[in-house]
């Protein structure tokens, strides 16, 4: 069938932008293309004041915070956070639960100091907890979690003096629930609780068989790491009961691991639980809370569907979910309700930071048509010929399109033998240069004549692709999103300014470290993913700045050292009544100092070492005293300052 082609691009829009980079399906209202094509914030969803990011960056700017910069709004986490909190106030209502909700967080998607006081301060109306995962972790919580009514969920490997730990807080007035999530645990639960006279609250975490799915889905099931299986809760519970220790067990935890994406492997975990919850009391022990764990997962690629970035359900989904599933177990037990506990994370701390990043050049194929002259060889004439024809072509029907790609058959059929001929030593280097422009040359016509209302065959598709662009990126993936190297995580990423043009080149990022795997070549596509991002023109005199969103959890404290990048500028935001903006904290990225002293090298002995060396240049004669002065003074300055090019 004749397709009729047009290739006439309407003015661009930033509704147009809004489309493409799918900005309204993953920014939940926090993120929007304002009139002058920038990023706009509404701290709190759609229908509130927006704030310009650019504005917000030159103030930024202008107080020396240089990128790569990580900001942090405040106001978007306790949004995140009073959301969780609507979604099961509301479920509850809803299904008349006769019980409550109670949340933590937990401290290892985001142990920032800044954040986690945030949380707790935001979360004291509903006595928002902590849950720690380790014994650093429960230190953290110790010390910010003043709040008697708020719960403590103690989880991860346990020695005694964690679990002593546990116990003395208990009488500081704290709620510490000790998880048993080792066979092991209960022993050492009995004998700390003899030595100190006093008892821990218990909780038991159960190895579900429901099946999981995603890419943390063996968190559950009989092999995970974690949990009791059935035959082990029953041991446990025995000797609970010998020791005069089940009065004390009061929690049923279970986690699906991270990232659910598909809410029917949530339902049927819930029905287990609930049954294994129900049986406990039936064996005696007081019970009182159910503990789903985290897992309430983020839609990254806003596609909403069970795909690996995306999740087939809604918070509200979720929330009515865990109430009424267990609302009917329950009461078809006739027991009573237990309050709700989740230790949601990912879906707390996800949206409140951005990461943004400047882009320092870009590398493209050379393709500017160079100069004529005289004596041209055969291969460079027959390119020159081939760049007329295709400008000569005119495409009406889908049928033309192979004429196009007959054209690009042609052309690499010449460079080849421009190739073939510099080997054998008949053409120079000059020759072959302009034999490599006017093929890119070639390619680049034919992508601009492409038509974009139709589907593309393999090999044009493939041509327009092998045109794409590498910007060059101030950032270390290792460092500040280390799940996109480690586990293929997708994170929307977009240009944060410039959104009222249309973005004409397809390109992808490469980082500063010096490995190949330091790039950013996934992108979300609906549902999808995709190798290359619709971008801008890069002029190197432009500022181009790109914001990776979505990345508030895990990222940070995930991110490594390759290459000696270190921690990046950090800012936590806080707009005001007035429409204003108050900056709250400022946390100053690593010095090149702090890095080199993390790996036991001391600046003072590298100066000196430098210092002497500079001694011996300039008794030798080779090195100025002032020029030495001048290395010295770099190196100092140098040592004092991030790790990251400066622009
Ligand atoms: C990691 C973890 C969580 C948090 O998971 P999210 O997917 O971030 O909600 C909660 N509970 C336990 C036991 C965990 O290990």
């Amino acid at each position: 069938m004749a397709v009729k082609i047009t290739n006439q691009s309407l003015s661009w829009t930033i509704q147009n932008s809004s489309e493409l980079y799918g900005i309204d399906r993953w920014g939940k209202g926090y993120f929007t293309i304002n009139e002058k094509g920038n990023i706009s914030i509404c701290p709190n969803g759609s229908n509130n004041k927006s704030h310009d990011l650019m504005e917000l960056l030159d103030e930024l700017e202008s107080r020396k915070l240089k990128f790569p910069l990580l900001i942090r709004f405040d106001d978007i986490l306790e949004d995140c956070l009073k959301n969780l909190h609507k979604a099961f106030e509301k479920a509850i209502n809803d299904y008349q639960y006769q019980g409550k909700y109670q949340g933590v967080f937990p401290i290892k998607c985001n142990q920032q100091r800044h954040v986690v006081e945030e949380l707790i301060t935001c979360g004291s109306k509903w006595n928002f907890g902590l849950e720690a995962g380790s014994k650093p972790e429960l230190l953290i919580a110790l010390s910010i979690l003043e709040d008697p009514k708020a719960l403590l969920i103690c989880n991860g490997y346990k020695d005694q003096r964690y679990i002593e730990t546990a116990i003395l807080a208990r009488q500081l007035g704290r709620q510490p629930i000790v998880v048993i999530e080792q066979a092991n645990d209960v022993e050492l639960i009995i004998k700390s609780s003899n030595l100190l006279g006093a008892s821990p609250l218990i909780g038991i975490r159960a190895k579900l068989s429901s099946q999981s799915s995603g890419r943390w889905s063996s968190s559950i099931g009989d092999k995970s790491k974690f949990g009791l299986s059935i035959p082990e809760i029953l041991k446990a519970i025995k000797r609970l009961k010998e020791a005069n220790l089940l009065n004390e067990l009061k929690l049923l935890h279970f986690h699906l691991g991270s990232q659910i994406n598909d809410i029917g492997v949530l339902k049927d975990a819930l029905q287990e639980a609930g049954q294994i919850y129900a049986e406990l009391i039936n064996l005696g022990a007081p019970m009182g809370y159910l503990d789903v764990g985290g897992g309430l997962g983020i839609d990254y690629d806003g596609s909403q569907t069970a795909s690996i970035a995306s999740t087939n359900y809604s918070l509200q989904n979720y929330a009515n979910d865990v109430v009424a599933t267990i609302k009917e177990c329950c009461e078809s037990k006739k027991i009573p309700l237990p309050t709700l506990i989740t230790e949601s994370g990912r879906a707390i701390a996800s949206h409140f930071s951005i990461l943004i990043f400047n882009i320092l050049g870009k590398n493209s194929l050379p393709s500017d048509i160079p100069k004529e002259n005289e004596k041209e060889c055969l291969s460079v004439r027959n390119l020159r010929e081939t760049l007329v024809h295709i400008n000569s072509l005119e495409l009406k029907q889908e049928k033309d399109l192979a004429k196009l790609q007959e054209a690009w058959n042609d052309s690499l059929k010449f460079k080849a033998d421009a190739l073939a001929a510099f080997r054998l030593g008949y053409i120079d280097l000059v020759e072959r240069a302009k034999a490599e422009q006017l093929t890119w040359a070639c390619a680049k016509t034919i992508v601009n004549q492409l038509p974009k209302n139709i589907l593309l065959p393999k090999e044009l598709k493939k041509l327009s692709e092998s045109l794409a662009v590498t910007y060059y990126a101030n950032l270390s993936v290792f460092r500040s999103a280390p799940d996109t190297w480690a586990i293929d995580q997708v994170f929307p990423i977009m240009p944060i300014h410039r959104l009222s043009k249309e973005p004409k080149k397809l390109g992808h990022f490469a980082d500063l470290t010096c490995d190949s795997d330091g790039k950013l070549d996934q992108f979300i596509d609906n549902g999808k993913i995709k190798n290359l991002l619709p971008l801008h023109e890069f002029n190197q005199n432009e500022k181009y700045l790109i914001g990776l969103f979505l990345g508030g959890a895990y990222q940070e404290v995930m991110g490594n050292l390759h290459n000696l990048f270190g921690s990046t500028n950090a800012v936590h935001i806080r707009f005001t009544e007035n429409g204003n903006y108050k900056v709250e904290h400022v946390i100053r990225g690593n010095t090149k100092s702090n890095v080199l002293e993390y790996l036991e090298h001391d600046p003072e002995i590298l100066l000196e070492r430098l210092r002497k060396s500079s001694e011996l240049a300039i008794q030798g004669g080779h090195l100025k005293i002032h020029d030495a002065q001048k290395l010295i003074e770099h190196v100092e300055a140098s040592l004092r300052q991030s790790t990251y090019l400066q622009s």
